[in-house]
């Protein structure tokens, strides 16, 4: 009898293993740019802390503010954070440093020019906060930058911010939860192909199950061409796409022919390896 009750219990061990090894990741949207990713116990989170909608694009709502700060499921136990650039529609000092605070255990990575907005709010150089976050000095024709940290493998390349403006360090990032689901942020890149291309090698050196393009890449011909062929994602979801689309979200994916995060708190299915 205690043999049987061990061998069902092993039966219930590796099947529980198994399931949690094929579970899918989810992405949950924020926000204008805004993106969580979870996987099993992984989570990270990319444009999360912004405080400007210009007049048109969606905030993060209150209650998933409160809910990120507060430490309340699902957006408890980040793991990372990571900023595409400083433009106020995609961070702001003041409410990552109180994140980051809040959550001691967090690190921020982002561009030079977010390391010097945080150090430009008045956090001192030598505040233990400052340890936690790394800025990288990269340019367009830069190499990927790696590194791998806790359970996550992260690439990060310059790709130029839309609407030429040079002097914004843009950053597209690559990360790799738990070795078996990859993302890509590509904060507010120039749907340029040359931009992506002298990076070829990079985008061919792990497999990327699901980007987050700006909108202006969803329909337009040079767009679709990087997600589909230089980059080659699996699953492609436009964020950056004005507040107003808020709860009309199936006529805008209709009308972009593609799929793009419009209201806070909606999610997608990743399928990783
Ligand atoms: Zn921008
Ligand atoms: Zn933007």
């Amino acid at each position: 009898m205690r043999l049987f009750i061990h061998v069902i219990l092993a039966g219930i061990y590796l099947s529980a293993g198994a399931a949690a090894h094929d579970d899918p990741a989810r992405a949950h949207y924020l926000g204008n740019e805004g993106v969580m990713i979870v996987h099993d116990k992984t989570k990270i989170l990319f444009d999360a802390f912004y405080a400007n909608s210009y007049g048109q694009y969606a905030l993060v709502p209150d209650d998933i503010s409160t809910a990120m700060m507060a430490g309340t499921a699902p957006y408890d136990r980040i793991d990372a954070i990571f900023v595409s650039h400083v433009h106020g529609d995609h961070f702001t000092a003041a409410p990552a440093i109180a994140y980051l605070r809040a959550h001691k255990n967090v690190h921020l990575y982002g561009s030079q020019q977010v390391y010097d907005a945080i150090a430009a709010a008045g956090v001192a150089k030598d505040d233990p906060l400052m340890v936690r976050i790394h800025g990288f000095d990269l340019d367009p024709e830069d190499e990927a930058k790696s590194f791998e940290v806790g359970a996550l493998i992260v690439d990060v390349v310059a790709i130029p911010h839309a609407g030429n403006r040079p002097t914004i360090q843009n950053f597209a990032w690559r990360v790799t939860l738990d070795d078996e689901v990859t993302v890509m942020h590509l904060g507010d890149a120039d749907p340029e192909p040359a931009d992506f291309t002298r990076h070829q090698a990079h985008f061919d050196a792990r497999k990327t199950h699901a980007a987050f393009p700006p909108n202006w890449f969803i329909g337009l011909e040079r767009g679709d061409m990087i997600l589909k062929d230089i980059i080659a994602a699996d699953h492609v979801i436009g964020v950056h796409v004005p507040k107003r689309a808020g709860g009309n979200g199936d006529q805008w994916r209709a009308r972009a022919g593609g799929d793009l995060f419009t209201d806070p708190g909606e999610t997608r299915e990743i399928e990783g390896n």
